[in-house]
């Protein structure tokens, strides 16, 4: 793979959904490391890119605006990444709001499956632990505390993931309406970790969908993934992107910012991509 002296994360959690570092913390990192530009993809939920914005510009690091959206579709999870050269859609923040709600109501099902099967874990406990959206690694830590469960595979492994007694899908947005609701607020919709769908008929039909990008720099996939993504997304005219897919230490994906190396063109692409889709929307680009 072609190496070179700057790169940059378009995949990074915060603490306004389920990673460890804040905003600010994210930015610190992405100095220090030296990345060309850092976009913050929480789930549902796009604060921190808003909290993180002054020390971006006070640091001088360019700062993207990004959301993840997960869904459960074709008996696996297809998670949508959304861009936004300008994140103002009203409509787009709404939803948003709608989908934190949606996690709430998700949120306390799962407690009252554990409950069911004898976990003794309180939903105030949850909530108390999350300073965004909730997500499952907050009712693990509610695990932990109690100490039910060592780490986050484990309670994957007994308790939430796929098929296991208190898994509970997410709500019914489909893959295709995650991409529809990125693109109708001018964002630029990439599939996140195409390789962690598997199934590579799924990662061509969300491209037919609308999805305007793949993220085929990641932590976990081999160099003939990233060739095969990179060639895939041509054949639609989409992007390719660079996420790492932090959420800090202790998290399951726990691979640090700014860990996968991506040629410095990948990134100029994204960019004039993205003020394609804003300005497709907009119909002019001040
Ligand atoms: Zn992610």
């Amino acid at each position: 793979m072609m190496m070179n002296n700057q790169t940059f994360d378009l995949h990074v959690h915060s603490t306004a959904s389920d990673g460890i570092y804040s905003p600010q913390d994210i930015i610190e990192i992405a100095v220090s490391s030296k990345l060309a530009a850092v976009a913050i993809t929480d789930h549902d939920n796009i604060d921190g890119y808003f909290k993180a914005l002054p020390s971006a510009q006070e640091k001088g690091i360019q700062l993207f605006a990004g959301v993840e959206l997960n869904t459960d579709a074709y008996d696996t999870e297809v998670d949508i990444l959304g861009y936004f050269w300008n994140p103002d859609d009203q409509l787009f923040l709404d939803m948003l709001k709608d989908r934190q709600e949606n996690r709430i109501v998700r949120a306390k099902k799962i407690v009252a499956e554990l409950n069911a099967i004898g976990l003794e874990i309180s939903y105030d406990r949850v909530r108390k632990i999350a300073h965004g959206s909730i997500c499952r690694p907050h009712i693990i830590e509610a695990m932990v505390e109690k100490k039910y469960i060592s780490d986050q595979k484990e309670a994957f492994e007994k308790y939430l993931g796929f098929g296991k007694p208190a898994f509970v899908p997410h709500d019914q947005v489909t893959p295709k309406q995650a991409i529809q609701y990125i693109l109708q607020a001018g964002g630029l919709p990439i599939v996140a970790h195409p390789g962690l769908v598997g199934n590579d008929q799924v990662v061509e039909k969300l491209l037919q969908d609308g999805a305007k990008g793949l993220e085929a720099y990641y932590p976990m996939h081999t160099e003939e993934e990233i060739a095969k993504y990179i060639g895939l997304a041509s054949r639609y005219d989409a992007v390719v992107s660079c996420g790492s897919d932090s959420h800090g230490p202790k998290r399951k994906k726990s691979f640090p910012i700014g860990s996968t190396q991506a040629p410095i063109e990948v990134l100029e692409a994204f960019q004039i991509k993205l003020k394609e889709v804003y300005k497709s929307k907009e119909g002019h680009l001040q």
